[in-house]
């Protein structure tokens, strides 16, 4: 991933001098004096598909924004390799590869890309405000909040090491890798459920394994899964490792244990989905923008309005369901034209109220 240029990491820098010097209170005095203030008509937190696809629209609209990248600059598809359903491209592309021509491509259209992560937000009023880890203060008359979500993971050994090697928490993205082979799935929510269904379209031996006897999915994707001849439940079972060499064939199998036995044994497979929640990121917002039951922004149904006029949110931070590169970059585009409208609609009342004064 390409580090925007022209730009200092002012964490970088931080960590070298309080490293250097051991002493926190100078880099606290050098970072106020050093500070810098960045405003622009579009702020946009995120560099995923869906904060490079409102930086393109915006830019494009003369909104000049600012991307300010986050600690995973490019988004989650620069943790994956092949990349077979973004579309435009007909053979196999590789999703930091795909982050990069983003970035390219927002950039050549006059977007400028902080190296730099939000660490508070001010949403009072417009513009609304932003402060970086570097101390920089970030400044937008609208903000589209593209901050995504991360799989939950199970933190056992070998998940790390196996990812994208037979291990994934994505059945949509990388099901398809795995045609013919033996799956698993582990989790017991609708997720879970949907991702064994889902993947009985490339293989015809699917296991869900669950840690508990009774999924808490809707009855009604149980009674597709319990009725489907390609899915095994396995009841009562955790997952204590993950077996292979990530450096030769990736994942082989999974050690597991019994939680009413206590039994402990190993299962063949090729491939595993873990499947047991996401977490959006908005700590940042959770004082000040309304939040579902799991953390997620709520927007106005079908759009990306927040309760918040001028603060919008696109990708899956406000999507719980889709969670694809292609809804992110569509909600994405959706956020910066709805954020064009209400600052054109804005200074249009701005105007009449100065004529009529
Ligand atoms: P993200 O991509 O999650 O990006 C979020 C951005 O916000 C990051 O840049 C992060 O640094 C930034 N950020 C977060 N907090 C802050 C902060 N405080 N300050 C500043 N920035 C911040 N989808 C597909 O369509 N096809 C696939 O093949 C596919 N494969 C996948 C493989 C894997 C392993 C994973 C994990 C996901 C995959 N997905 C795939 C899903 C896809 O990656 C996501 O749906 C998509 O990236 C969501 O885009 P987003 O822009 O909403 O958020
Ligand atoms: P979820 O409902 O929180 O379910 C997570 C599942 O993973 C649970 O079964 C849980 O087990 C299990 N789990 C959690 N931590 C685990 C661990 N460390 N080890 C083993 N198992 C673990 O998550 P989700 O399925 O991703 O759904 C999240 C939300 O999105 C829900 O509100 C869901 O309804 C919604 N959603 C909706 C749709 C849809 O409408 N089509 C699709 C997907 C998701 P326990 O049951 O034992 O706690």
């Amino acid at each position: 991933m390409r580090a925007a240029a022209g730009r200092v990491n002012a964490a970088a820098v931080r960590n070298v001098i309080a490293g250097a010097t051991g002493v926190r209170p100078i880099y606290t005095v050098w970072r106020r004096a050093m500070a810098t203030h960045h405003t622009s008509r579009l702020l946009i937190i995120g560099s995923g598909p869906a904060g490079f696809s409102a930086a393109i629209y915006g830019a494009r609209a003369g909104l000049k924004p600012i991307v300010v990248q986050g600690l995973q600059p490019g988004g989650q598809l620069t943790i994956t390799t092949d990349v077979e359903n973004y579309p435009g491209f007909r053979d196999v592309i590789q999703g930091p590869w795909l982050m990069e021509e983003m970035q390219a491509q927002a950039e050549h259209v006059g977007t400028r890309v902080m190296w730099d992560t939000i660490v508070s937000v001010d949403l009072s009023g417009s513009p609304f405000r932003a402060i970086g880890d570097s101390g920089d203060i970030y400044e937008g008359e609208a903000l589209v909040i593209a901050t995504g979500a991360q799989a939950k993971w199970l933190g056992v050994p070998g998940e790390h090491e196996l990812g994208g090697k037979g291990v994934s928490a994505c059945a949509t993205c990388d099901g398809f890798f795995y045609r013919g082979k033996k799956v698993v799935v582990i989790g017991g929510g609708n997720t879970a459920v949907e991702e064994a269904l889902y993947l009985t379209n490339h293989s015809s031996d699917v296991t869900l394994i669950h840690r508990r006897d009774s999924l808490r999915s809707e009855k009604i994707l149980q009674q597709r899964l319990f009725a489907h001849p390609n899915i095994t439940v396995m009841w009562n079972k955790k997952v204590e490792k993950f077996l292979g060499d990530p450096q030769a064939g990736g994942l082989t199998g999974l050690l597991l244990r019994d939680t009413i036995s206590g039994e402990a044994y190993d299962i063949l497979t090729e491939g595993a989905f873990v499947a047991i929640g996401h977490a959006p990121a908005t700590e940042l917002f959770k004082d000040q923008l309304e939040l579902d039951e799991g953390g997620y922004i709520v927007v106005e149904p079908g759009t990306p309005k927040t309760a918040i006029p001028g603060v919008f949110a696109c990708g899956d931070v406000m999507d719980q369901v889709y969670r694809q590169a292609v809804t992110a970059a569509g909600t994405g585009c959706m956020a910066a034209l709805d954020a064009e409208r209400w600052i054109a609609e804005r200074e249009f009342k701005q105007h009449q109220a100065l004529a009529a004064e």
